[in-house]
């Protein structure tokens, strides 16, 4: 059973639940419309890359959780998906830190309100396998703003440790300084 997360990431914590909180909000509204089911993972690409608390927070997932550390390498040895998905996703298509996957990975699938840079207009974005043939223009309620998002990860990273929001981490037992052979 994993333990509760240490009081350093009750911020970070508090986030991950707003995004599951709209998440399933809109997964209750428009279920319908949302393919998002266990085993598709076609949202799980490699080379991502989270903020110092979240990679730190997964990191402490791994001290705590050796059944977990040993997917990770199970998974770093072998590359079941050859590349082609996050180094955390395991053989069967599961998220293997799942408990404290990173808030842009809870807020996958849902339409997005995003902003490429600061001259483009917002847009909304979705997976392509939901909301097909769905004007989501006209769906203004049920979207997660991914701007607001990021503004919330970078201060409660602020709060954790200053300046460390600036720094992104990979998302790998390498990126996160965790030895292949599990020694932490
Ligand atoms: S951390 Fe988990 S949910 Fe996020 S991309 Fe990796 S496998 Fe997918």
């Amino acid at each position: 059973m994993p333990r509760q997360p240490l009081a350093e990431f009750t911020n970070l914590a508090a986030v991950h639940l707003k995004v599951d909180t709209k998440f399933a909000a809109i997964t209750e509204l428009r279920g319908e419309h949302i393919q998002c089911r266990s085993g598709c993972h076609s949202c799980c690409l490699p080379n991502l890359t989270v903020a110092s608390i979240e990679a730190a927070q997964i990191r402490q997932y791994f001290v705590q959780n050796p059944s977990a550390l040993a997917a990770a390498v199970e998974v770093a040895h072998t590359d079941p998906h050859a590349g082609l998905r996050c180094h955390f996703l395991d053989a069967a298509g599961a998220c293997i830190v799942y408990p404290v996957r990173p808030a842009l990975c809870r807020a996958h699938g849902v339409p997005a309100w995003v902003q490429a840079d600061a001259q483009s207009e917002p847009q909304v974005d979705v997976c392509p396998l939901n909301f097909q043939g769905v004007d989501l223009t006209t769906l203004p309620d049920d979207r997660i703003d991914v701007d607001t998002l990021n503004t919330l990860v970078f201060m409660v990273g602020e709060l954790w440790q200053r300046d460390s929001s600036r720094r992104r981490v990979g998302l790998s037992l390498k990126a996160l300084r965790i030895s292949r052979r599990g020694a932490l």
